[in-house]
């Protein structure tokens, strides 16, 4: 290794990095064989009980491996500079699926710090939103505290873009990492996503009381609340009291394939039917 160090070779390194180098490989050729889909996670409001949008959450159906999922290559994507191209293909097929849906559901899509370093971002956003005649108002960007930690000026400034145009900005998994409130500062977000970690101990714990710190926050800044990873009737009646805008988990639906979501909208509009009967577990993931 120089500097009188030595190391010992394990087999494993090698191992790792050709495992790397196949994923690539196969990462470029999904792309190119359209191996990527997308499924949606309905999102419903506390008050009113209706479903208000869908987040879009990809999913790659690898030839041998069967369904990958996101957190498997999205930092090896993140790192090769793939993201790029494959978030295009996300916000465009995002686009077109939500503007089949009824006009009052909003579409959240997934943006990665690293797309938000390209200063086309938002112009290749709005391109998706006009092929698909999408209002931009029904579309949703969620970024990561990620994105803010350097003051990094092209992304604010695409964020910034981004909102004047209309698209809402949604701070995700808010209350990991390295959260600090003065994030909540840099950028006027319309949403704060509550992370799955303070809804799965809910009961015990501070947990409560940060959610109701931070909806607290988010009322006084005009942002609304979303709960992520609600699985539990109990998880759902304490955020309700707690005061959060909307909730998103298995408990209502898990992500589904397009076709599926458009008959929940269907079923949901035809009987108004309560939160609680649509849960099925993370059924539409496996396979
Ligand atoms: P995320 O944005 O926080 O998405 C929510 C994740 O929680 C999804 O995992 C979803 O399936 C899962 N989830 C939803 N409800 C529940 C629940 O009740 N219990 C539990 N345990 N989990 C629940 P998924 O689909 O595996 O995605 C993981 C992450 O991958 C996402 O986290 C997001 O950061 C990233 N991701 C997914 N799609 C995209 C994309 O199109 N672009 C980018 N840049 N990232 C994406
Ligand atoms: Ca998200
Ligand atoms: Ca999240």
């Amino acid at each position: 290794g120089g500097r009188r160090t030595f190391r010992f070779f394990e087999p494993s390194m090698d191992e790792n990095a050709r495992a790397r180098l196949q994923l690539q490989q196969d990462l470029r050729r999904a792309i190119a064989e359209g191996q990527f889909e997308l499924h949606y996670q309905p999102l419903l409001c506390f008050s009113s009980n209706v479903m208000t949008g869908c987040e879009a959450l990809l999913r790659w159906r690898h030839p041998e491996r069967g369904m990958v999922p996101p957190l498997d290559f999205i930092p090896l994507a993140e790192d090769t500079g793939l993201i790029n191209e494959i978030g295009d293909w996300v916000m465009r097929t995002a686009c077109a699926e939500a503007a089949s849906w009824p006009s009052d559901i909003r579409i959240a899509v997934n943006v990665s710090p690293v797309q938000l370093k390209s200063p086309t971002l938002a112009l290749r956003i709005a391109g998706a939103l006009s092929a698909a005649g999408l209002t931009p108002e029904r579309l949703e960007v969620e970024i990561t505290e990620a994105v803010l930690i350097s003051d990094d000026n092209v992304a604010l400034g695409i964020l910034h873009q981004l909102h004047d145009m209309g698209v809402r900005i949604a701070l995700d998994d808010f209350g990991t990492g390295y959260s600090s409130l003065s994030y909540l500062k840099r950028f006027p977000f319309d949403k704060i996503k509550i992370d799955r970690c303070f809804v799965s101990d809910i009961g015990a714990g501070s947990s409560s009381a940060i959610v109701q710190a931070v909806v607290s926050i988010a009322a006084a800044s005009n942002m609304t609340t979303t709960a992520e990873g609600v699985e539990t009737g109990a998880q759902q009646s304490a955020l309700r009291e707690l005061g959060c805008t909307e909730m998103q988990g298995y408990l209502f639906s898990p992500p589904r394939p397009a076709a599926e979501v458009r008959a929940l909208f269907a079923a949901h509009r035809a009987d108004g039917r309560t939160a609680s009967s649509f849960g099925r577990g993370p059924r539409s993931d496996a396979a």
